[in-house]
């Protein structure tokens, strides 16, 4: 655990930042997650927590989605940027003015949006805790108390994802699947769509993610099959918002933005060229709790649809999105807020409400959430027990 302390001239009139935490958790899933980019045994999480001259402790995560695979942030890069460059500009500054603190952050880091949404993600629960609010009810109010989570069908084996998805329905946990294809050759991604989706019937709807891994020509052959096949929506078939463009209701499937989407200026970008008809607002790529609900906004003004994304967090960061999704008037496609389910291990005190096809927002002071700390001693990386090693 790295620390910076606060210099001894902190003024002591307002609620300021004395001491910025980093840690690097390691926890197993419950069977290897396979995307075209990573398949992931584990999932690594960098927790931060930001200690306040009033006693409050916030905490936040960010996470990504098989280390450096997906994007160019890592939890070790994101404990490095924040004890290195984040901590010193944060120590003794008022904790009480998020966005005015965040703006400070910005100004001495560029880049770095997943490190930013953990550490405003713990400004923000701090910020709750000190008030008696929760996170949606700092940022303007929630619209429910309950979020629809889509779950992953990513094993690679079309009978067990099948197995999977009967399982959830029993459960009454997930009705809405996601398949992750792109790796295979089409013919066999699309008979694998379309087995999942003929055995599911009426009962469950499937969509799927390519994660940029098809070209034009495929991705046009592509969307035409999993129309045909009863697919409702493919996100970021292929790499480009240029790309995303030309294929745009060209079938009878909704095209979702996810990749392209890195905050407000690719929102704007992507709604000015019409190049989507739905968004995966993630709070990590948006960096930000407050640039995502800048996201939302765009979509709404352009008439695109929203879709609350995962970066696979755990609970803190996963409840960190559900506190935004819950403030957007429109959330036409639910979320994807599965992150803590695909983990065989928990880190909170109290264990998450997942029930009736959807996740409950906690409604506590700040996230409304409590970590576990004897479980985050012993599944942090320097900590009591060595835990696998994560594919990346
Ligand atoms: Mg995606």
């Amino acid at each position: 655990m790295n620390a910076v302390v606060a210099p001894t001239s902190t003024p002591s009139t307002a609620a300021t930042v004395v001491r910025v935490e980093t840690v690097i958790v390691d926890l197993p899933t419950i069977r290897p997650h396979k995307l075209s980019v990573a398949t992931m045994d584990g999932q690594t999480l960098m927790l931060v927590r930001v200690q306040c001259s009033d006693g409050v402790v916030g905490i936040g995560e960010g996470t990504t989605i098989g280390g450096l695979a997906y994007g160019g942030e890592s939890p070790e890069g994101m404990k490095l940027a924040i004890d290195t460059y984040f901590a010193p500009v944060m120590a003794g500054q008022d904790a009480t003015r998020v966005q005015a603190l965040m703006a400070r952050i910005g100004r001495m880091v560029k880049d770095n949006r997943f490190a930013k949404n953990a550490v405003e993600t713990a400004l923000l629960d701090a910020h709750g805790k000190r008030t008696g609010l929760s996170v949606s009810e700092l940022l303007g109010g929630r619209h429910c108390d309950r979020l629809p989570v889509a779950w992953t069908l990513a094993s690679g084996d079309t009978a067990r994802d099948i197995a999977e998805a009967e399982r959830m329905l029993d459960l009454r946990r997930h009705n809405v699947f996601k398949l992750k294809i792109g790796a295979r050759a089409l013919a066999d991604d699309i008979a694998h769509v379309a087995a999942i989706k003929r055995a599911l019937g009426e009962r469950g709807t499937v969509r799927v993610d390519v994660n940029m891994a098809w070209d034009d020509v495929q991705a046009a052959r592509g969307m035409a099959a999993l129309a045909d096949a009863g697919c409702e929506l493919v996100e970021q078939p292929v790499a480009s918002s240029a790309a995303l463009g030309r294929l745009v209701r060209r079938f009878p499937i909704a095209l979702m933005a996810d990749e392209s989407l890195r905050g407000p200026e690719s929102a704007f970008e992507l709604a000015r060229s019409h190049a989507a008809d739905v968004f995966a607002v993630k709070l990590a790529q948006s960096g930000g709790l407050f640039a995502a609900q800048r996201v939302g906004a765009i979509a709404d003004a352009a008439g695109i649809g929203l879709y609350g994304g995962t970066m696979l967090e755990g609970a803190v960061g996963t409840i960190a999105s559900a506190q935004v999704f819950a403030t957007f008037p429109n959330l036409q496609w639910g979320t994807e807020l599965f992150g803590p389910l695909l983990l065989t291990e928990q880190i909170l005190a109290e264990p998450l409400d997942y029930s009736d096809f959807s996740l409950e927002v906690p409604n506590g002071p700040g996230l409304g959430i409590a970590l576990d700390e004897a479980r985050v001693a012993f599944f942090a990386r320097d900590g009591l027990r060595k835990t696998i090693s994560v594919a990346r």
